[in-house]
């Protein structure tokens, strides 16, 4: 046998038959007769739970209910009001710590109603039929998003809805922010994200230019100029630093950067992976970065993240997740400093972490750990690309309860405002909550 190259870093690790199933649908829709029996399961409570907990408010009681009369047009229709991007949300929504959690039944049973999955069942259906939303008659008014997000499509499709006219300046040359480019592969299969615009921009009245990014090409003086009303939904494009020496050397990857090009690649098969992995952090990226590795191949992938499982952003549903499918999990471990060997990354120095009161400290004792492929998912930033003219808060930008900036006629929201959940349902209704604001702006 040859020895194994130093570093170990290949495509092609696994067969056809194994990709294929690696990168298929986590969890297959409810067949309509499984979703009939689940929509039974529903107790439709008053002041329901789940509905406090959605961050869209959809009422829950209400379109589970509409499924079980046989309904589920109406029940998409429910979903669609408060969240016109319901069926990604279905897909991607961690519902275990939010509409689920707060299920009775599963704090009765530990069992509960399968929210999202029935919201899925609605939504699947509907969006395969003519768009459900006329526009209101045309006000005249233009309006500017910078970002074709969830933030970004969800405002400009309500403002469409009310009828004005919204053009979308944005960056990439894809539509989806982060659901066409982050989001795990095995959560929304078979180009629906794509989909999911299309159906939105179905509507009418919402242009969206490519290849603009705002700061560079497109100046913000310009569109407020072009336009009576501005919104942005522009993420956080920055990462964050991992305040490690060697850092920077040659096999540190960013994990949202290896992400996006496994999202975009024709074939899995040829994204080179390496057979021993190191991920850094607590978070869905990092969950999600260590799951794909594996999927792609990956013989070792070892998550660190410097607290414990409690503290970690991704759920215990998706640690969990993570350990099924073979990665280990390090808590309490933090890296010191980067191996290097001929300018490539080949492990990480590590350190034992403890808390001492609130403060986070090193334990003192040190070990190494060996890797072809190290990942960053710490986090990422916003990046100011407006020069300061608006007001940040924890460097994000400031708004107000109706996602009003610091600056007459520019609104913001999504990941790039500061008090965020940094979840894609947060991020629409931060859209269509900024959307009915610039709405009453423009009407007044
Ligand atoms: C790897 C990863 C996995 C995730 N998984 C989940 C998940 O499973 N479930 C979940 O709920 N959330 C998940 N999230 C979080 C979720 O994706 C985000 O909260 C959500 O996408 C934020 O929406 P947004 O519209 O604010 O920003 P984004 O989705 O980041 O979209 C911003 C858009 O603005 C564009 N843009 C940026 N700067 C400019 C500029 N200067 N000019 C023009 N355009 C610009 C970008 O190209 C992009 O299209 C994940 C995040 C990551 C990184
Ligand atoms: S809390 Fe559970 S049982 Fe009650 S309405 Fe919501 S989904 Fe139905």
């Amino acid at each position: 046998m040859a020895p194994a190259k130093t570093p170990d870093i290949s495509s092609k690790r696994l067969s056809k038959t194994d990709y294929a199933a690696n990168f298929s649908e986590l969890h297959p829709p409810l067949s309509p007769h499984e979703a009939l029996v689940e929509s039974d399961r529903c107790y439709f409570c008053y002041d329901a739970p789940c509905m406090n907990a959605c961050p869209t408010s959809i009422d829950i009681p209400l379109f589970i209910r509409e499924i079980q009369a046989g309904h589920p047009k109406s029940a998409a229709k429910t979903i669609f009001n408060q969240n016109i991007l319901g069926g990604m949300c279905a897909r991607v929504c961690p519902t275990e710590n939010l509409c689920e959690e707060a299920c009775v039944r599963e704090k009765a049973e530990g069992k509960p109603v399968k929210i999202g999955m029935l919201q899925r069942f609605a939504t699947d259906q509907a969006m395969e039929e003519k768009h459900p939303y006329t526009r209101a008659k045309s006000t005249g008014k233009k309006v500017a998003i910078v970002g074709a997000g969830p933030a970004g499509l969800a405002c400009a499709h309500r403002l469409a809805m009310h009828g004005h006219e919204v053009t979308i300046f944005e960056a990439r040359k894809k539509s989806g922010g982060l659901n066409e480019y982050g989001i795990a592969t095995y959560k929304a299969v078979d180009d629906f994200a794509q989909k999911e615009v299309d159906f939105i921009l179905s509507i009418g009245g919402i242009a969206i230019k490519h290849n603009m990014m705002l700061g560079k090409k497109l100046k913000l003086k310009d569109v407020q100029r072009d336009h009576d009303a501005v919104f942005l939904g522009v993420g956080l494009a920055g990462v964050n630093a991992l305040g490690a020496k060697d850092e920077d050397a040659d096999g540190i990857e960013d994990a949202v950067n290896y992400i996006s090009e496994l999202r975009q690649a024709k074939d899995v098969a040829k994204l080179a992976v390496g057979r021993n992995v190191l991920v850094i952090g607590g978070g869905m990226t990092a969950i999600d970065v260590a799951i794909q590795s594996k999927l792609l191949g990956a013989e070792n992938v070892t998550i660190l993240y410097r607290r414990g499982a409690p503290h970690m952003k991704a759920s215990t549903y998706e640690q969990d997740l993570a350990q099924t499918k073979g990665v280990k999990i390090m808590h309490w471990v933090a890296p010191k400093k980067v191996l290097v060997k001929g300018g490539k990354a080949v492990g990480l120095k590590c350190e034992y972490t403890a808390l001492k009161g609130k403060t986070l400290e090193s334990t003192g004792e040190t070990f190494e750990l060996a890797a072809d492929m190290i990942f960053k998912a710490i986090g990422q930033t916003y990046m100011d690309v407006l020069g300061g003219t608006l007001a940040l808060d924890q460097g994000r930008i400031k708004v107000d309860a109706e996602k009003r900036t610091s600056a007459e006629g520019i609104w913001a929201g999504g990941d790039c405002v500061a008090g965020g959940k940094d979840l894609t349902v947060a991020s629409v209704d931060d859209g269509r909550r900024a959307a009915e604001s610039i709405n009453q702006f423009l009407k007044s």
